[in-house]
Order: C-alpha cells, then sequence, then structure tokens
C-alpha cells in the first residue's frame, strides 16, 4: 500500500505534486507574491487580507548570500552544512539548506540558479514518508 508524503512543515510545503512547491500568498492588488504567506493584509500596497490569496509557487531562484555552518546544536542535521539566501523567481527571498553545490564552495555558488528539492526525513510512526525542502544548483546553472 503506497505511504502519503507529508511535509515536515505542512503549512509552508505544498506536497501534492513531485515537485516541491512553497505555499505562499499573491496580493490580488498589486501582484505582490509573500512567503510564508501572509495573512493579515498585503505588506506592500496595504490591502486588506481579503485581496491576499494563497498560491504555490515553485522554489527557484538565484543564491545570493551562503555560508556553511561548522557547529550546529540541534540534532536535526549535522554539520556541516550550508545555509544560503535565496532570491525566488516569483520575488520573495528565502533563506534554504542547500544539500548539493556541485562540487562548488559557498561563496563560489553564489549567483547560481538553485532549485527545491524533497529531502527524505523519514517515516513517522504511520509509515508516511516525511520530507523537508532542501536546495540544490539547477543542471547547467551558469546564471
Ligand atoms: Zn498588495
Amino acid at each position: 500500500m503506497p505511504q502519503a508524503r507529508i511535509s515536515a512543515h505542512p503549512t509552508l510545503h505544498g506536497t501534492d505534486r513531485n515537485e516541491p512547491a512553497l505555499r505562499a500568498t499573491r496580493c490580488t492588488a498589486c501582484e505582490s507574491t509573500f512567503f510564508p504567506p501572509l495573512r493579515l493584509g498585503c505588506e506592500a500596497c496595504g490591502a486588506s487580507d481579503a485581496a491576499l490569496l494563497p498560491v504555490e509557487i515553485a522554489p527557484r531562484g538565484v543564491l545570493r548570500s551562503a555560508a556553511t555552518v561548522h557547529v550546529h546544536a540541534g540534532d536535526d542535521i549535522e554539520a556541516p552544512f550550508v545555509v544560503g539566501e535565496i532570491e525566488l523567481d516569483e520575488g520573495p527571498r528565502i533563506r534554504g539548506i542547500l544539500e548539493d553545490l556541485s562540487g562548488l564552495g559557498d561563496v563560489e555558488a553564489i549567483g547560481r540558479s538553485v532549485e527545491g528539492v524533497w529531502h527524505r526525513c523519514g517515516p513517522d510512526p504511520e509509515g508516511n514518508e516525511v520530507v523537508d525542502l532542501r536546495f540544490r544548483l539547477c543542471e547547467g546553472a551558469t546564471s
């Protein structure tokens, strides 16, 4: 029996399709997109919360900054790992963990195109596949 794929952060990530998606909101008055999703009105134009519609956007964009974390107190990820700020094609800037830089160092990867991929965290007690979002360089990325 096939198990479901569920996000470690279901309010932020859509798991209905094979490709990862970010749950965002878009303002119908000014077209601004927000991630994490806004609920209390548009920060860009001041429109009320009624103008904010839920949308799913692709976790694709350009890496704008990156740093390698060498010491991490949590047990959710093992150091060292690279965290970066990504300017999404849809506008918002988000932070994410980069799991594959194709051999580049963190600073060398700045300016490259990146995309979100599912990272398998393991099964939950019901046997569902729990996933979280990570980023990697896009194939053939040069920009
Ligand atoms: Zn707006």
